[in-house]
């Protein structure tokens, strides 16, 4: 079995922080990342604390230099030549207005954050996972990329966005051991949902046919099953975890 040695963005808390305890459980190398000190601090007792190898790391997706300075980063935990062979896109941001309202500067910067780290991490990660003949891309979307969302047409292109470059990257290496999937929660309990009013709540839930919102531990469950040999053929694939509230 090969080596797993995973590298997770946004994992200072929300989903990434779950999916980082998920992959320590699983007995991965694990790589998690914030843009602060303190955040990246917070990821490095988690993996300890879970007894797992690995640690927090500063990343800033806005940063031009972002995933260069990652990379080298990595490579200074030794976890090169042929590293990290799973990589999760999960940091994202909204800065959500309606499209009349909506600036030039917070259309480039959610675009950016979210897929534009996706494409740059990607491609720094692949020649490992190519050359290994084995790896996983994970990408964190949104039930709102199959549905849209009116308010938020930056994070939604930026999350539909990612399903399209997944299925593409994943046509591209698949013949090389590699898999490349979505997966496409609906409103989850974590800091970003926390920003919701209390009204705006009860009308989400409304139209959630479980009746509640889901975990972050719920999401991490995917995401290791798609690291799992169990899904070795799942390639391309959006996996939607809403609650029913969205289903195809
Ligand atoms: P969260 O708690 O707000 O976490 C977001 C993470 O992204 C944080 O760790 C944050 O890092 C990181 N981040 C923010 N700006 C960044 C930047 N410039 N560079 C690098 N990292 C940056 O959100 P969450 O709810 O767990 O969401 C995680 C992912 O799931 C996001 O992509 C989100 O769009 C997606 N999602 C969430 C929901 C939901 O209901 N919660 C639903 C669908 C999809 P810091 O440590 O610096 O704060």
């Amino acid at each position: 079995m090969v080596n797993r040695k995973a590298l997770v963005t946004g994992a200072s808390g929300g989903i990434g922080s779950a999916i980082v305890g998920a992959f320590v459980a699983a007995g991965y190398e694990t790589y998690g990342t914030s843009t602060s000190d303190a955040g990246a601090e917070k990821i490095t007792q988690l993996i300890e604390q879970g007894g797992g190898r690995g640690c927090g790391l500063h990343f800033d997706a806005a940063a031009a230099d972002g995933a260069d300075k990652l990379m080298s980063a990595l490579k200074d935990k030794d976890c090169a030549p042929n590293a990290p062979n799973i990589l999760v896109n999960n940091a994202g941001i909204t800065q959500d207005n309606l499209l009349m309202r909506l600036s030039d500067d917070d259309w480039s910067r959610v675009l950016d954050i979210n897929l534009g780290s996706v494409f740059r991490l990607s491609k720094a990660c692949l020649r490992g996972m190519v050359k290994e003949r084995w790896g996983r891309i994970i990408n964190i979307s949104s039930v709102v990329a199959l549905s849209g969302n009116p308010g938020q047409s930056n994070y939604v292109a930026s999350k539909a966005g990612m399903i399209g470059f997944t299925k593409s990257l994943a046509a591209e290496v698949a013949a090389r051991g590699v898999t490349v999937n979505c997966v496409a929660p609906g409103f989850i309990e974590t800091p970003m949902t926390e920003a919701l009013s209390e009204e705006q709540r009860e009308r989400v839930m409304e139209r959630i046919p479980a009746g509640r919102f889901g975990t972050a531990d719920e999401v991490a469950g995917v995401v290791a099953f798609l690291c799992s040999d169990a899904a070795a053929y799942m390639t391309g694939e959006t996996i939607n975890l809403s609650g029913g509230l969205y289903m195809r």
